[in-house]
């Protein structure tokens, strides 16, 4: 038989290597990036166009290339880092593989500007799909400027792979955030379609850190500095307030380079043990140095899993380094989000013996104040409540609470009492049972109606008719309300705009760090609004579906979370028949809009079983 194995050439061992290298736009940033940064430069600029899809163009005024090097440095293999096997132990550069820009051609079409300091002209290049169509001298300024067109334009099965704009711009951020955040003595510059995005000046590592995720970030960052033979941590992680429910500002960077690692992540959380919720993510910047020998970088073509010799060591001496400055600044006791405040006992409490009940009258109660729309009326309890008599703590649920010092609702109890037979036919008696959940008669028994989900279901419906309605109401503002987010969230929200026009926010302004409405959506209060575009962000940020039906559904029901009532927010009798009837007049009330169950019956036949 005659022999079959065959040497690729190089356009197709490009093209194969390139899948490695190149999965979407943001890669191609990346590796320009850190070849820029190699090159010693003071300024990048970064434009992209479609989020990359177009165009990605990286200028720098670093080194440059002389015409030999512009021609060589699209072979693959080709590096001016390393020489020998033995410097990849002793790495000071970013790349090293000498594959990137060997794999962006082979995908691609190129553009290559280049010129160093002491040469009068410079070098351009034209290269499409690995093929160098033009090669002339140029005018241009010192440093490197390459452009890359049309990326995946010869495999039109990565470019169909490829996600939204909206999806790949988030990744090509990320991308510019870890590069920029790891040399904050380098001047970035980004723009997306002719807007700038961001402009970072020479600055610390902190101010770094503000300006990329917004002023805000200042007060949120505690310090965390540790120095041993091992490892030098430096960064900062947020305070535990500032957890969030999405991942959020999470970065690693061992020897300036952005890197993963789940098992060092588990340090950082570890250390927040106790002070943050288990569903919560805490933030962190943490650069990591230790001795380029002791690290190894190889084990991924993308560079952001690597191996360190010690892991054991670093993880501890990590973790101890977070907490140290967490006890430090003092930063306990913290917002425990999901934990029911009211059953808290008020620090003045805590060391007073029990007194005599009084009762307080909200004077500005109006009885005759009832025909406003049940659901704006949830959030207002009318009444403050008589302190407890011993006996009816034996509805509080011991678990959780301090006997001494709870209140509860006397009212609904008092009421039942009272109902007799014949107008318990008529009107079903609502009773709210642990502040969590709404307690009815019907017919056949019994049904107990989680208030949380019930009302997101309510709301949910209603925020969804207003959508898909003709017009859209919304509640113009008496002065226009300003918020403060980072740049990433301010374009998450830029994203999402026009879903939420639809759902009755008005925009007077959206850019850079600022948000400024003049319209909010019916049954949001002002005081809701940031918290509802903040799980807007971090739900588009998640990666959300294209079609915009989706994300309109999506935004009903972010909204609707964000709103709905919680468990532990105490419900007047009004609101609580008032959320039993719209429940009940919902298209679909049996489920939430995450689709769990919002109420369950106990029929009397249940009951007799029972007894
Ligand atoms: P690597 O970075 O792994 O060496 P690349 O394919 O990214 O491989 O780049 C190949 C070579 O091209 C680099 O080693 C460097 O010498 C040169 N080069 C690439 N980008 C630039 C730049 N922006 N400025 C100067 N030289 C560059
Ligand atoms: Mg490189």
């Amino acid at each position: 038989m005659s022999d079959v194995i065959k040497l690729l050439p190089d356009h197709v061992a490009n093209q194969i290597a390139a899948g490695e290298v190149v999965q979407r736009p943001a890669s191609v940033v990346k590796e320009l990036l850190e070849n820029a940064i190699d090159a010693k430069a003071s300024l990048i600029k970064l434009i992209i166009k479609d989020a990359g899809k177009t165009l990605i163009q990286v200028i720098d005024n670093g080194i440059g290339m002389s015409t030999t090097d512009a021609r060589l440095s699209f072979e693959r293999h080709a590096t001016s880092k390393i020489t020998t096997a033995e410097d990849l132990f002793q790495l000071h550069t970013k790349g090293f593989r000498g594959e990137a820009l060997a794999s962006i051609a082979a995908i691609a079409h190129v553009e290559m500007n280049t010129k160093q300091e002491n040469d009068e002209v410079g070098t351009q290049l034209i290269i499409e799909g690995s093929k160098v169509v033009a090669q002339d001298v140029t005018v241009t300024p010192t440093g490197t400027s390459i452009a890359v067109k049309n990326l995946f334009f010869n495999i039109p099965a990565r470019r169909n792979f490829l996600k939204s704009n909206q999806v790949e711009l988030r990744h090509v951020i990320d991308e510019f955030h870890r590069v920029a955040l790891t040399h904050p003595d380098v001047h970035f510059e980004m723009y997306q379609n002719g807007t700038e995005l961001f402009s970072l000046p020479p600055s610390n590592q902190r101010k770094r850190i503000v300006n990329i995720f917004g002023k805000k970030t200042n007060e949120k960052l505690v310090p965390v500095e540790e120095e041993t033979d091992v490892v030098k941590i430096s960064g900062f992680v947020y305070k535990p307030s500032y957890a969030k429910k999405s991942r959020g500002e999470q970065f690693f960077f061992a020897n300036h380079r952005y890197i993963k690692s789940p098992y060092l992540h588990h340090a950082v959380v570890a250390a927040f043990d106790g002070l943050i919720n288990t569903q919560m993510y805490p933030g962190y910047f943490l650069f990591l140095e230790v001795k380029p020998e002791t690290i190894d970088i190889n084990i991924h073509p993308t560079k952001t899993e690597v191996k360190f010799d010690d892991e054991h060591s670093i993880y501890a001496i990590l973790k101890s380094a977070v907490k140290h400055s967490l006890g430090q600044f003092s930063v306990a006791p913290v917002l425990d989000f999901e934990r029911d405040k009211n059953l808290d006992t008020p620090y003045t409490y805590q060391q007073k013996s029990a007194q005599v009940p009084t009762i307080e009258v909200d004077a500005s109660f109006n009885p005759f104040e009832n025909d406003a729309p049940a659901t704006t009326k949830y959030k207002a309890p009318a009444f403050k409540k008589e302190k407890t008599a011993n006996w009816e703590s034996l509805y509080v649920d011991t678990n959780t609470t301090d006997f001494s010092s709870i209140e509860v609702e006397s009212e609904e109890v008092v009421g039942s009492l009272f109902t007799d037979d014949a107008v318990e036919e008529k009107k079903s008696v609502t009773y709210q049972l642990q502040k969590k959940y709404i307690v009815t008669t019907i017919k056949s028994g019994l049904v107990v109606i989680n208030q949380n989900r019930a009302h997101q279901r309510v709301l949910y419906e209603q925020f969804l008719k207003s959508i898909t309605g003709a017009n859209v109401v919304s509640q113009q503002l008496l002065f226009p309300l300003q918020l403060h987010f980072s740049t990433k969230d301010v374009e998450a929200i830029k994203n999402a705009k026009e879903a939420l026009e639809h759902v009755g926010f008005l925009f007077d302004e959206c850019n850079a760090e600022n948000v400024v409405l003049s319209g909010i959506p019916m049954h949001v209060n002002e005081a809701q609004v940031k918290e509802v575009l903040d799980n807007v962000s971090a739900t588009i940020q998640e990666d959300v579906p294209d079609s915009s039906f989706s994300l309109t559904d999506e935004m009903a029901k972010i909204m609707a979370q964000s709103v709905a009532v919680k468990t532990g927010d105490v419900l007047t009798t009004e609101a609580q028949e008032g959320l039993v009837n719209n429940l009940f007049a919902c298209k679909e009330p049996s489920v939430s809009p995450d689709n769990k169950p919002t109420f369950i019956t106990l029929t009397t036949n249940d009951l007799d079983k029972r007894f």
